[in-house]
């Protein structure tokens, strides 16, 4: 189920990167292949100082950063069964984390304490991290930035990692809401050729490709409105040159919706 490849030697010191693909809300309960892949991810990478985490959910005008000791848990989803609004998931923030985050980001970002951990977020920690004893600190989606943007604002972001912060970026590279089919259990064509794409680009290395999506065929399917696919730029301008890459959840689902995941440096 997972593919690696190593083009050079990668620093292990790093905490990791991660892009991870969230789908349905429902994938955070139940006996799914999400929730399962979460699970193990969660055992193979241990537990990092503190994330920061990439919210495809939080969509704001501008860079938008969480400074608190606290969170709370954003339940953005709405007619689901009751079962899935009985998680509870509110790890503590870090407020030094937070302020490196803002040193790091500088101008370009501002305190935002009117949002939490949305779905997108919890329903992957809360099967990773089920103890919930790994600080997170939220980072928004900038829906006014460009893809190159989104790309420089990982870069910025970057030497968190050198101080033992796993940057997670949840989304879906392939994430059309108007044509998902409830009874696909795979995905259409051209989501399986555009997730393909974009993973032949990340595994040789192309970011850049990823960065000009508009550029592979069948992106305006794959893409109708971007703020799923941001968070992947985001986790790849944090990646060194080189670094492994681990892609796993590797699948479509529900037709239109890429699972599809990735680890870098791990
Ligand atoms: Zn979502």
């Amino acid at each position: 189920m997972t593919t690696q490849s190593t083009l050079h030697t990668a620093t292990p010191t790093l905490a990791p990167v991660m892009m991870v693909g969230h789908g349905s809300p429902m994938n955070a309960i139940g006996d799914n292949r999400a929730r399962q892949g979460w699970q193990q991810m969660g055992e193979i990478l241990g537990k990092p100082r503190a994330i920061v985490a990439v919210s495809a959910h939080w969509l704001t005008a501008g860079l938008h950063v969480r400074r608190s000791t606290d969170n709370v848990q954003i339940n953005d989803m709405y007619g689901f069964p009751s079962a899935l609004y009985q998680v509870k998931y509110a790890p503590a923030s870090d407020l030094a984390v937070a302020d490196e985050v803002l040193r790091l980001l500088g101008d370009g970002a501002q305190i935002d304490n009117n949002w939490g951990i949305d779905h997108g977020v919890w329903s992957v920690l809360c099967n990773m991290y089920p103890d919930a004893d790994v600080p997170v600190v939220m980072v928004s989606t900038d829906g006014h930035a460009t893809a190159q943007r989104h790309y420089e604002v990982g870069e910025l972001l970057r030497p968190l990692r050198e101080q033992g912060v796993m940057i997670v970026a949840s989304g879906n590279v392939v994430h059309n809401l108007g044509r998902v089919n409830w009874r696909m259990t795979d995905g259409y064509d051209w989501a399986d050729s555009f997730d393909d794409a974009i993973k032949q680009a990340i595994l040789a290395g192309d970011f850049q490709q990823a960065v000009h999506y508009d550029r592979i065929a069948g992106y305006e399917l794959a893409i109708p409105t971007s703020e799923h696919y941001m968070p992947l730029l985001t986790a790849l301008g944090a990646v060194h040159q080189g670094e492994r890459v681990t892609v796993w959840n590797d699948y479509r689902e529900l037709g239109s919706m890429s699972m599809t995941s990735y680890v870098f440096g791990k």
